[in-house]
């Protein structure tokens, strides 16, 4: 399984030659040039681990990694182009793995990120887990349902998986459509009614991989999954 590195830079000769080396280690990689960008890009690309600079348009490498916190624990390695404590030991506070100043040598950059990768490796997020008959992947990002001898794959789009993954991390819990809409695009302008038309094609293939009423509208909030077996 291929590692995904977010890698956020405003810099476009830096991101490039960052880009250059993390490629040529065997990651595969996603940019961003901005707040923005980055949490968005987080969220769709899911990534295992996110270069972030310190310094981005659209407010700074510091609140991409609170809202990057807020929801999970991808590891995070924040670059600076200044040696500074305090903006060191808030990063580090807020929960950043490691920390690189500029100017750089790549190559160490690419150590620092298996390094970071060994060590967060396992005790992180639960990235294989069952509800009821539907069984997710967060590393392949696919889901599946049905009997164990007979489960299909579900071709589903990645707004549909995070809709289904976040219901699946709690099952029984009822979720709002604005949760499930932040799960899946934080800071999305989306109206709460784009989660009914994706919860309305997750249902249907769900339906036909054999798997129907899995989830359920609940009155006046929103969905849930219901893994009562
Ligand atoms: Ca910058």
């Amino acid at each position: 399984m291929t590692d995904r590195i977010l890698i956020v830079e405003d810099e476009r000769e830096i991101a490039e030659i960052l880009t250059l080396y993390v490629e040529n280690a065997g990651f595969a990689v996603a940019r961003a040039t901005s707040y923005q960008e980055a949490v968005r890009q987080h969220a769709q690309f899911a990534p295992d681990l996110v270069l972030l600079d310190i310094g981005l348009p659209g407010g700074d490498g510091l609140d991409v990694l609170s809202s990057v916190r807020r929801r999970v624990d991808t590891p995070v390695i924040m670059v600076t182009a200044v040696d500074d404590e305090v903006t060191k030991l808030s990063s580090l506070r807020i929960g950043a793995d490691d920390y690189v100043v500029k100017p750089f040598n790549p190559s160490e950059v690419v150590e620092r990120i298996r390094a970071v990768l060994r060590r967060t490796r396992g005790g992180r997020l639960r990235r294989l887990f069952a509800a009821g008959p539907v069984e997710i992947d967060l590393d392949a990002r696919t889901a599946s349902c049905g009997p164990a001898e007979n489960r299909q794959r579900l071709p589903l789009t990645p707004s549909e998986f995070g809709i289904l993954a976040h219901l699946a991390a709690h099952p029984r819990r009822a979720f709002s459509r604005a949760e499930l809409l932040e799960a899946i695009s934080p800071d999305s302008d989306a109206y709460d009614r784009v989660v009914d038309s994706h919860v309305s094609n997750l249902r249907q293939k769900l339906m036909m991989a054999g798997c129907p009423d899995i989830i359920e509208p609940v009155r006046g909030i929103g969905y849930r999954l219901w893994a009562e077996r």
